[in-house]
């Protein structure tokens, strides 16, 4: 794909650690009607949607924090906080 420099980026911000990236960068969660959050890979679902670095840390500190529940309004249930950590298990510990 071609870009040209002056094309705009659109950035987001890590719930987590808050920093600054390019919305691509990141991984984007999005709240689904029953109150779960899921893993929006394309990042083109519907919904109230939150940003993560693909790093271990960040999703554990968003995870344990309440983080993620606090930016998607959602209550997290256990066993879907629980899917999300074990998808953290496989990202790196830092990037
Ligand atoms: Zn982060």
């Amino acid at each position: 794909m071609m870009r040209s420099k002056s094309e705009y980026l659109p950035q987001r911000t890590c719930i987590a650690c808050r920093q600054i990236k390019e919305k691509k960068a990141l991984i984007r969660l999005v709240s689904t009607e029953n109150g779960v959050a899921a893993i929006d890979v394309f990042g083109k679902k519907p919904g109230r949607g939150a940003y993560l670095c693909p790093k271990k840390t960040c999703w554990e500190l968003a995870l344990r924090k309440n983080r993620l529940d606090y930016a998607l309004r959602i209550k997290l249930h256990d066993d879907n906080r629980q899917t999300l950590l074990e998808y953290s298990h496989n990202l790196l510990e830092e990037s």
